[in-house]
């Protein structure tokens, strides 16, 4: 058997997806030509599907500052943040998002996906058990996996099921660490997190919540799900990323114990890999810069996904529980979700397909994401595209014929 004979099946299933139209996973823009317009293939599309939130992308000041910092810096760090790659730009960022959460220290790491592998495969060893949401992301279950600790899952967005499985670990030793979402990257919804904090307390866990969808959207100063449910007292870790609302790439954890720092020695995925250049960190410092001084942002944002939202929901669309800027569409069929995110694009319109495996309860899901920078007018564009193609593929009904008066 060749090495990657293994594969077989996953291969025959994505040739059998590619011969029904485009392939989803290789979309390949010509041009992004702003945060929500690109250019496919000659055409103009509007993009649905990204997790550019604040529309910060191509924000004037944002590009400034990267461009001054290319400019001074170089292109790249070449090294690793315990060595040559940290700059007084990645140390003042630190202390910007520290402030910017009240927290008493902050970490950047070159990913938010590898800030969720550093702080889980190194906060809990070997002897501890991580309680994790059934569904967390996938960088939540490979630095479970990474590290030494036992992994437990309990039922999704359940504070019972936590309460129970804590229970049923009594008095063992080791520490217990929970982890939740601001908001689940797949339908959208956000974790009991007032519920999850009491049987934190109750059970003497730490609790880390990845804030990587809810940093800059939900909150009174857009800190997250922490700050709208008043439980900031209560979170032990906040990862969150730079590659949503604040537009570029990078990620953080911020954190208030004491001896938090001891991980910038002993956390492998922030101290073996190339840092951030000072371009990304200077194009984050004023995005979130962006997020504390222009709440309308957030405002733009909040109507334009109640816009959405309402306008599927009112058409029969079956919808994540909340309105949130991520409004997934639960599809019957993998055959239908393929054949509907297709023609959306023949309309012009691009979003993210998500199958099974990877679906909460195995749902195949249209997914898009709101951004502050849509107009009222590219909403309604989508809308009325997901409706046509929703009722000719019998997702949704027709409206009933008006009888003839
Ligand atoms: N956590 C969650 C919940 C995410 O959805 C993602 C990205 N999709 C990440 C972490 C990883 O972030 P990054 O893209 O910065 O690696």
């Amino acid at each position: 058997m060749a090495i990657l004979d293994k594969f077989k099946p996953q291969q025959a299933a994505y040739t059998a997806m590619k011969t029904t139209g485009r392939d989803p996973f290789s979309v390949c823009f010509d041009e992004v030509v702003t945060p929500s317009e690109a250019v496919l293939k000659g055409r103009r599309i509007i993009l649905l599907g990204t997790n550019n939130y604040l529309g910060l992308t191509f924000d004037r000041e944002c590009i400034q500052d990267a461009v001054a910092a290319v400019r001074q810096a170089g292109t790249g760090t070449t090294g690793s943040r315990i060595a040559n790659g940290t700059y007084g730009d990645h140390a003042q960022l630190e202390r910007r998002l520290a402030a910017f959460y009240g927290c008493r220290s902050a970490m950047v790491f070159s990913t938010g996906y590898q800030a969720n592998l550093g702080i889980l495969s190194t906060v809990a060893g070997r002897g501890d058990t991580i309680l994790i949401d059934a569904d967390s992301h996938a960088s939540i279950y490979d630095g479970c996996r990474l590290g030494g600790a036992e992994v437990i899952r309990f039922r999704h967005n359940d504070p019972d099921d936590l309460h129970r499985r804590l229970r049923r670990l009594g008095d063992a030793p080791g520490n217990r660490l929970i982890v939740v979402e601001g908001i689940y990257s797949m339908l959208g919804d956000t974790a009991p997190l007032t519920e999850i904090a009491a049987v934190k307390r109750e059970w003497g866990a730490s609790l880390l919540v990845d804030e990587a969808h809810s940093l800059g959207v939900l909150g009174e100063t857009g800190r997250g799900l922490t700050e709208e449910a008043g439980v900031m007292d209560d979170v032990d870790f906040i990862v969150g990323t730079f590659s949503k609302s604040l537009g570029a790439v990078g990620g953080f954890c911020v954190s208030n114990l004491p001896d938090f720092d001891v991980l910038r020695v002993v956390c492998r995925p922030y101290m073996f890999t190339a840092s951030l250049p000072s371009a990304v960190i200077a194009s984050v410092t004023r995005a979130l810069a962006h997020v504390h001084e222009r709440p309308e942002l957030r405002e733009r944002l909040s109507r334009n996904a109640h816009r959405l939202y309402r306008g599927l929901a009112a058409e029969g669309f079956v919808l994540g529980p909340r309105v949130s800027p991520i409004v997934s569409i639960r599809l019957p069929s993998s055959e239908v979700a393929i054949a509907f995110w297709n023609a959306l694009l023949d309309a012009g319109i691009y979003l993210n397909l998500a199958l099974p495996p990877a679906t909460p309860d195995n749902a195949p899901l249209l997914r898009s994401s709101v951004s502050a920078a849509h107009s009222d007018d590219q909403i309604d564009a989508a809308l009325e595209a997901m409706v046509g193609i929703g009722r000719s593929l019998g997702v949704i009904a027709a409206p009933a014929r008006r009888a003839r008066d």
